[in-house]
């Protein structure tokens, strides 16, 4: 326990080890609130779309740079490149959406964005909730919309593809803190530590960590290049990924005994302005809702600085149960509530189901 407390000490001596993690635009925008004007018909014949629009501008906002981003109706229903508005419509243009489900263009002279334009699929069955099974992320049908409109949203503030950090900015879909059955996004720790470098800090202080159960799978390549993400995993102690089977909703189901030793993996962020010192905890739970109510296994400080996420492992024991029943291990940031923060929803996370042998 002692070693696994200087690990995660060990980030706050290196906050900017990885400072090019970001993938930013050197051109700017001259002002500090980006203003994006949706086609009025959005609003009037897909209001659960538009209104998911508000959710994710109310998101990106909770950005820590200094760079706001304010969603307005359009005065006319014309969007288009290059036509001096920035914009964001629904459309089945493949060549607008550059074959993809969203895309952005960005005009700019030599050091300054002067005009960004949304493209979201029109005919693509979006998800427009938050539950886990309706998400492509959890054997669902299809995208939320929310994660692909706040990757998009992310491009018209300058941010980049990303590659090499788990990160909205890569495959938007799973960057999500789930806990029970609903899925939670934010602007990832890598974007928001780009919007700063570039932008400068918001004057009031950000604070938001965060606990997901999602990883960087492998940095893509070729000219998307976006990062991949993969689920955290379990571990014996020599670093043996534990028996598991998917079930039909591709979550992994793992195999242990009461008494196993394990290690339990999981990726902690820090979406706000200053490094966090604050509380992390690790639940055994009947359920894959993890609460302050359940077991705790295991408890320390951890220390966050902002920039990178932190892929962590905590080493527990497999607590006694009954045979045969699956049991969930998950993780909780910030777990005596100490931290005001921005979004408290994504402070708790399941990690796995573990089926007791
Ligand atoms: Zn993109």
């Amino acid at each position: 326990m002692r070693t696994t407390l200087l690990a995660i000490a060990a980030l706050a001596a290196f906050p900017i080890s990885r400072a090019d993690a970001f993938e930013m635009r050197t051109q700017t925008w001259s002002t500090n609130t980006v203003t994006l004007r949706v086609n009025p018909d959005v609003q009037a014949t897909l209001p659960d779309h538009f209104d998911t629009l508000l959710d994710a501008e109310a998101k990106v906002n909770g950005n820590a740079s200094a760079l706001r981003f304010d969603l307005v109706i359009d005065n006319d229903v014309i969007s288009l490149n290059n036509n001096g508005e920035s914009e964001l419509n629904f459309t089945n243009d493949s060549t607008l959406l550059c074959g993809s489900l969203g895309c952005t263009w960005i005009i700019s002279d030599a050091t300054h964005i002067l005009e960004a334009d949304v493209f979201l699929d029109l005919d693509y069955a979006w998800t427009l909730d938050d539950v886990k099974t309706n998400s492509i992320a959890y054997g669902g049908p299809a995208r939320p919309l929310i994660n692909t409109a706040m990757h998009e949203m992310l491009h018209t503030l300058g941010a980049k593809h990303e590659n090499d950090a788990i990160n909205i900015m890569g495959n938007a879909w799973n960057v999500v803190s789930t806990n029970g059955n609903n899925t939670e996004v934010a602007v990832s720790e890598d974007t928001t530590a780009g919007l700063v470098t570039v932008n400068g800090p918001r004057a009031t202080t950000i604070r938001d960590v965060s606990v997901m159960h999602w990883k960087l799978d492998a940095a893509g390549t070729g000219t998307s290049a976006y990062s991949k993400h993969m689920r955290s995993q379990l571990f014996d102690l020599a670093g043996n990924e534990l028996p598991k089977i998917l079930d039909a909703n591709d979550e992994p189901i793992y195999f242990a005994s009461a008494g196993d030793r394990i290690q339990v993996e999981m990726t902690l962020e820090n979406r706000g302005s200053n490094t966090e010192v604050t509380g992390l905890g690790v639940f055994w739970s009947s359920n894959s809702t993890i609460s302050t109510l359940d077991t705790l296994l295991f408890s320390s400080n951890a220390t966050l600085g902002v920039n990178t996420p932190f892929e962590h492992k905590v080493t527990v024991t497999v607590p006694a149960g009954t045979v045969g029943t699956t049991y969930y291990v998950g993780a909780i940031i910030d777990r005596l509530g100490a931290v005001s923060e921005s979004n408290e929803i994504n402070n708790a996370a399941y990690i796995a189901a573990i089926e007791l042998q």
